[in-house]
């Protein structure tokens, strides 16, 4: 095993800035060398288990020959060109492609390169649309509470403060209205008795539908989501699923809303879209949308148009990555990870300071009872050759869909095991 930390970690250490860390107490970060299918390399040799997929995004496992072989020929090809005015066969047939699997109604993608932008895009839509029909008043949006939907301004105002994120930012974003998810009766009425008070200002709800990820990996049942479908159509309000994490198979169906039988007038992507190679995100819009912005009006356009939109070597990935969806048994094996979790990950129910242990699809979550010594646990993970991270106080896995069986049980058990002693 080799040991000495590369020369680039200590001299780029000092330049460099990392998300979400205390730069003054926080360990150096992990040197990684190289990935390859289920396995992260360090520096030092050592092989872990990623349990996270890279924020659920690398669904194929790394390095899938098939995603690289196609980013190759694109780069040689057509890396990237404007998208004002041109336009390429990779963004179009990902479109069309998108469209197709998001089923009749949901008809035009507009793409962007993250999340946090995407969902930017649903709100700009979701208030234009209503500032062109002549209801300029209907500016507000209904978020949820347990709900995280990125880290732009935009975002921060429907992300629920309690997620404990942006207390700096309090204040300077005019916060949207945070509710309860409609989870049982009493619930649904106090929103439907609020919106019947509001429903002319509101120009949309905006819901992670099953899972609301980086918020706790908490979970709701698909009838939370007829219920948003009925409200929103009785009040006349715009529904935005954000399916940034729960989209591309992680719950168990291509998308989480195909669960609950109902439809989204706009639905963002991301993370899995190129398989966890290259940013791109897509907001994708419903037919009622899109011709709310169909006019001789000019200043009837959506007035957004990121540089990178539509970068043709996403593209190109993304396409690759929806083609393993039909080549490879995506969806099988995200139910054969179901299983596993929920199998693997059932011994923590009787660990007392556990407080719920929940799976849906290729999630499964261990909530504490209150938020572990994180770098104390990774530690004890790292020791057990597993990539684990967790969220405040929720121990999670949202492996690669190609995880072999024996793998997972070396997460779960990790998990397990970490979690019966904890550091
Ligand atoms: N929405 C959801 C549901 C997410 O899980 C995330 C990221 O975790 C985002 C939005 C933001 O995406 P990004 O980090 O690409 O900006």
């Amino acid at each position: 095993m080799k040991t000495a930390l590369p020369a680039w970690l200590a001299d780029g250490h000092r330049h460099i800035w990392l998300p979400y860390t205390q730069m003054k107490t926080a360990a150096a970060p992990m040197p990684v060398v190289r990935t390859q299918g289920t396995h992260i390399e360090l520096a030092d040799g050592r092989i872990l288990i990623d349990g996270i997929a890279s924020w659920w995004t690398a669904c194929h496992g790394y390095n899938h020959p098939h995603i690289a072989q196609a980013v190759r020929a694109q780069l040689d090809s057509l890396p990237h060109v404007m998208f004002g005015g041109l336009a390429h066969e990779p963004a179009l047939t990902l479109a069309r492609r998108l469209c197709g699997l998001l089923g009749p109604g949901l008809e035009r993608v507009f793409f962007t390169e993250s999340g946090s932008v995407s969902v930017e895009v649903a709100l700009k839509m979701a208030m234009q649309y209503w500032f062109n029909q002549d209801e300029p008043q209907r500016r507000r949006i209904v978020a949820f509470r347990g709900g995280y939907h990125g880290d732009t301004f935009g975002t921060m105002a429907v992300c629920d403060p309690g997620v404990g994120m942006h207390a700096a930012f309090d204040g300077a974003v005019p916060r949207q209205d945070l509710h309860e998810l409609p989870t049982d009766d009493a619930r649904a009425e106090a929103l439907d008795a609020w919106l019947r008070g509001h429903a002319d200002h509101v120009a949309a709800l905006l819901v992670e539908p099953l899972v609301q990820g980086a918020g706790g990996m908490r979970m709701h049942a698909p009838a939370v989501l007829a219920r948003l479908r009925e409200m929103a159509d009785r009040h006349g309000i715009l529904l935005i699923f954000d399916e940034i994490f729960t989209g591309f198979g992680r719950t168990g169906t291509m998308f989480a809303f195909e669960q609950a039988s109902v439809r989204p007038d706009i639905v963002t992507l991301s993370k899995a879209l190129t398989g966890g190679t290259l940013p791109l995100a897509a907001t994708v819009a419903s037919r009622r949308v899109f011709e709310g912005f169909w006019s001789d009006d000019p200043a009837h356009a959506l007035m957004h148009g990121p540089t990178y939109m539509g970068n043709a070597l996403a593209c190109a990935a993304a396409l690759a990555s929806l083609d393993l969806f039909e080549t490879e048994p995506r969806l099988a094996q995200v139910r054969g990870i179901e299983r596993a979790l929920r199998d693997g990950l059932a011994p923590c129910k009787a660990l007392p300071h556990v407080r719920d242990v929940r799976v849906q699809g290729a999630i499964g979550a261990v909530e504490l009872d209150r938020a572990p010594d994180r770098a104390a646990l990774c530690r004890a993970f790292l020791d057990a050759g597993a990539w684990i991270r967790p969220l405040g106080s929720v121990v999670y896995l949202t492996p690669a869909f190609v995880m072999p069986p024996e793998e997972l049980r070396r997460l779960t058990d990790a998990v397990c095991t970490v979690l019966a002693a904890p550091p």
